[in-house]
């Protein structure tokens, strides 16, 4: 396995990529997770250095100062997310594989910096109403931040065939078995 490529999956928020990721994760072991740095507040049962590095304003700002960041964004108002140089270099010399899960525009830019490497996979839900719906259940989102959400995935549906490839999450065992043989063909090849 050539250990120095990258996946990178994106979606909209709300579209069932968390789930599909960690399918995903499950069933390739040389897969690992990059862990991202992010200003927002941890959720419910999140784990600082696991499911993110939660820093503030400050500190993240800093690491950008010190160029820490393969990408960074303001994916939301006011906060800041960002892929850390040290997560893909500690995956790549473990001889794994790195999992980045990022928002549209960060995945364009790890695609742009490394184009030979990279395989970029958009999760898409079946529609909108149903990513609205999804939204909704989660129940982690105020009036305000589910308008933001369903603004930001309207836009980055127009993006998506700028991905190699794109999986309509419209049953959970199907896609997952789509994900799966696409990034083992890209892995295997
Ligand atoms: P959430 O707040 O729901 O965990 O994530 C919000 C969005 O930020 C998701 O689309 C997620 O993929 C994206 N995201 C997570 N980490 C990064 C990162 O390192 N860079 C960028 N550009 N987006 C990220």
């Amino acid at each position: 396995m050539n250990s120095e490529k990258i996946i990178v999956i994106t979606a909209p928020s709300g579209s069932g990529k968390t789930t599909l990721v960690k399918r995903l994760l499950g069933e390739m072991p040389n897969l690992q997770f990059s862990i991202s740095a992010c200003t927002r507040q941890p959720r419910p049962g999140e784990v600082h250095g696991k499911d993110y590095y939660f820093y503030d304003e400050d500190t993240f700002r800093k690491l950008i100062a010190d160029d820490a960041f393969v990408e960074w964004e303001m994916v939301y108002t006011g906060k800041y997310y960002g892929t850390l140089r040290t997560e893909m270099n500690r995956i790549w010399e473990s001889g794994n594989t790195p999992l980045v899960d990022i928002d549209v525009m960060g995945a364009l830019v790890v695609r742009d910096k490394y184009p030979d490497r990279c395989l970029t996979i958009f999760i898409e839900a079946p529609s909108m109403e149903e990513l609205r719906r999804r939204l909704i259940a989660r129940g982690t989102e105020t009036p305000q931040t589910l308008e933001e959400r369903i603004n930001k995935a309207t836009h980055e549906l127009t993006v998506a065939p700028n991905f190699d490839k794109i999986i309509i999450n419209d049953d959970l065992d199907r896609a997952t078995e789509e994900l799966v043989k696409t990034v083992r063909s890209f892995i295997e090849k």
